[in-house]
């Protein structure tokens, strides 16, 4: 990893921060750490961190608004952190641009991995990238990658369409319910689940090996053409 990569650092549990910035500064990365939510901002605007990990609940300005308005003038890729998983269903239908959300407590490692994925999906496609792009028609519900296609429901492939066209973006399970049914009330959760199990069951067929929509613990799914090896 690029030792040059700097990770802003924004929470106001003072020992909690520190292991952060040790475990990142282990992993080849500088880290800077802010407590306060006012001194974000134009923290931001002096010193372009390379990714921020942004604490919801903060003296001063909490996470979300922050989020918001780095977005305004940055694209920095964000992790939010918070203490709640049921906060992040709520966080995501806000739409507000967050590249990922951890929830406490994480151990380091995920934090750090986690870190690391967020980074690569924004680097340049590689030639391993390409040969798992896949081929959607939409008219046959074929999905294609390197001359072999596989035939796919309906639904799997509302879902794969849905979250191939923003690869990297986290789909809550309400949020796919939303895209694929007209009435929500004849399905649960669940069902999505299963749809998904099968989907991947058959892009692993097309790709064997390589995982390309992957589950983000309490928050949903979303398409990823990178292999996360480290995760
Ligand atoms: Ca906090």
């Amino acid at each position: 990893m690029n030792k040059s990569l700097h990770i802003l650092i924004v929470e106001d549990e003072e020992k909690l921060a520190r292991l952060e910035a040790d475990y990142l500064q282990n992993a080849g990365f500088a880290a800077s750490l802010l407590a306060d939510g006012d001194t974000v901002v134009s923290w931001v605007k002096q010193y372009h961190p390379s990714l921020i990990l942004l604490d919801l609940m903060l003296p001063g300005r909490d996470g979300l608004s922050l989020c918001r308005e780095i977005r305004s003038f940055s694209a920095t890729p964000i992790i939010m952190v918070t203490a709640r998983v049921e906060e992040i269903d709520r966080l995501l239908g806000l739409e507000m641009g967050a590249d990922d959300y951890i929830c406490k407590p994480f151990s380091l490692r995920e934090m750090v991995a986690r870190v690391k994925a967020v980074l690569r999906r924004l680097q340049p496609q590689t030639e391993e990238d390409i040969a798992r792009t896949l081929k959607l028609d939409a008219d046959s519900f074929r999905v294609s990658a390197e001359g072999r296609d596989v035939e796919l429901t309906t639904v799997e492939f509302q879902l794969l369409q849905a979250l191939h066209q923003q690869p990297g973006r986290i789909f809550s399970r309400s949020r796919l319910m939303d895209l694929i049914y007209q009435d929500r009330r004849i399905v649960s959760d669940r069902t999505i689940d299963s749809h998904i199990k099968k989907l991947r069951k058959k892009l692993a067929e097309l790709l064997p090996g390589m995982e390309l929509v992957h589950s983000v613990y309490g928050a949903g799914y979303r398409y990823d053409p990178h292999q996360d090896n480290d995760q």
